[in-house]
């Protein structure tokens, strides 16, 4: 008897990663003891977890205590993996917090947002006025530029 054939569309990663929509950034703060000065962060990030990365200052010294600030780019999955493969290798790390914020005053209630965001974090409620589910954000900021008024900013 032939196996039972499972229906469901399996995810296929590299296609997921490539989906912009998908992807979250992170800012993260990295202390490097004089031990891990060498290891190539940049390159483990793209190698095993396809998290890109941008560098946005470097402190390091030779033979001294290091920090970097960096902007991860990657699927959310792929981001807390690679921060804790980042930990085990003995290197701090202090995460920035990043938001997205909705100035509802100036919010005209177009929905133009709703529709770029895959993360299903923005609805019209019952009175089409705009609803942000933040817990659901993952802060792909599509909705920044989507918006024909700006007034979705991203809060560093
Ligand atoms: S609210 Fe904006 S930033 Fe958050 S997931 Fe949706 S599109 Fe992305
Ligand atoms: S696109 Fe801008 S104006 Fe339109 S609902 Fe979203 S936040 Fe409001």
């Amino acid at each position: 008897m032939s196996p039972r054939k499972n229906k469901k569309k399996e995810e296929n990663p590299l296609e997921l990663s490539a989906n912009p929509a998908l992807r979250t950034r992170k800012r993260v703060v990295l202390d490097f003891p004089p031990s891990q000065l060498q290891t190539p962060i940049t390159y483990i990030l793209a190698k095993e977890y396809d998290v890109a990365s941008n560098i946005l200052r470097a402190e390091i010294a030779p033979e001294e205590s290091g920090k970097l600030v960096l902007e991860m780019d990657g699927l959310p999955d792929n981001l807390e993996k690679a921060i804790q493969r980042i930990k085990d290798s003995g290197i701090e790390v202090t995460e920035v917090a990043r938001k997205v914020t909705f100035d509802m005053d100036q919010c005209i209630h177009c929905g133009a947002c709703i529709s770029v965001c895959l993360a299903g974090a923005l609805k019209l409620d019952s009175e089409y006025h705009l609803q942000f589910i933040e817990p659901k954000c993952t802060i792909c900021e599509m909705c920044v530029t989507s918006c024909p008024v700006n007034v979705v900013s991203i809060n560093l």
